[in-house]
């Protein structure tokens, strides 16, 4: 079965708003037309306005980088889901490792989160992955299948269409590091029969899984032949539009 390759740029807390735009002033043109792959751009909140506005009627959608898991109420300095799609944001990430590492996320929260995100028809991109640690203790498989079994506690085959997974194993983000294509795969490969352990083996074959952890234009090809990698979730190499266009461009 064939699943459309998804490439999204994770900007972290770099780019203000008038960076944001000229970003997109010079990506446009060069994803014009661009149908193989579907496009998503993930700013810091503050820019997700502007570039929703200069992204509108093009091939290029916008997701945010996190999201609270409640409607709205006094949670000082986060945002929710409700916000979000009023600004007609269409994806989310979830649980990206740095989130977990540094701001408490846990297993718990992701899977509330992802629950907030199905509610509201926003498109959750769910990270996972192991700390170098835990690959190098042989603990790689049982962590993932421990955040995946959390992460999709409760979801149902017929709600889990929308959902994208990431596996971003924690050692290869922003280190330079890339996972092999072969290690890129058995992971994947772990991810999935997970996925189908928990939603059934359509869903598993139908959702999405992408690779993440320095992604560069040079070794995006060599992931992207891999039938297990379903995409990439780009940080640093998605900062400067022609280096990201080349990564979409594969
Ligand atoms: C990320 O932020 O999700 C990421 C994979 O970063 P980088 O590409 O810089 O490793």
């Amino acid at each position: 079965m064939s699943r459309k390759p998804l490439i999204a740029a994770n900007w972290k807390m770099y780019k203000t708003p008038a960076q944001a735009q000229e970003f997109v002033k010079a990506f446009l043109p060069l994803v014009a037309n661009h149908d193989r792959d579907e496009i998503v751009l993930c700013p810091s909140d503050t820019s997700l306005s502007v570039v929703i506005a200069a992204t509108a009627g093009s091939n290029v959608a916008v997701g945010a980088q996190n999201m609270y898991f409640v409607d709205e109420g006094a949670f000082t300095g986060e945002t929710s889901p409700v916000m979000l799609k009023a600004i007609n944001t269409t994806h989310v990430l979830i649980g990206h490792s740095e989130r977990r590492q540094y701001f408490c996320e846990s297993d718990e929260t992701v899977n509330r989160k992802l629950h907030a995100a199905l509610r509201h028809g926003l498109k959750p991109i769910v990270c996972v992955g192991e700390m170098l640690e835990e690959r190098e203790a042989g603990m790689t498989e049982e962590v993932l299948l421990r955040q995946i079994g959390n992460a999709l506690e409760g979801v149902t085959a017929e709600q889990a269409e929308p959902i994208v997974i990431a596996y971003e194993p924690v050692w290869a983000i922003g280190t330079g590091k890339t996972a092999t294509p072969d290690i890129a795969s058995e992971a994947h490969a772990i991810v999935r029969s997970e996925i189908a352990k928990v939603l059934g083996r359509k869903s598993a074959e139908e959702m999405r899984i992408l690779y993440g952890g320095s992604v560069k234009p040079e070794n995006c090809p060599a992931l992207m032949n891999e039938p297990e990698i379903d995409g990439a979730l780009v940080g640093g190499a998605s900062l400067d539009p022609q280096s990201f266009a080349k990564i979409v461009k594969y």
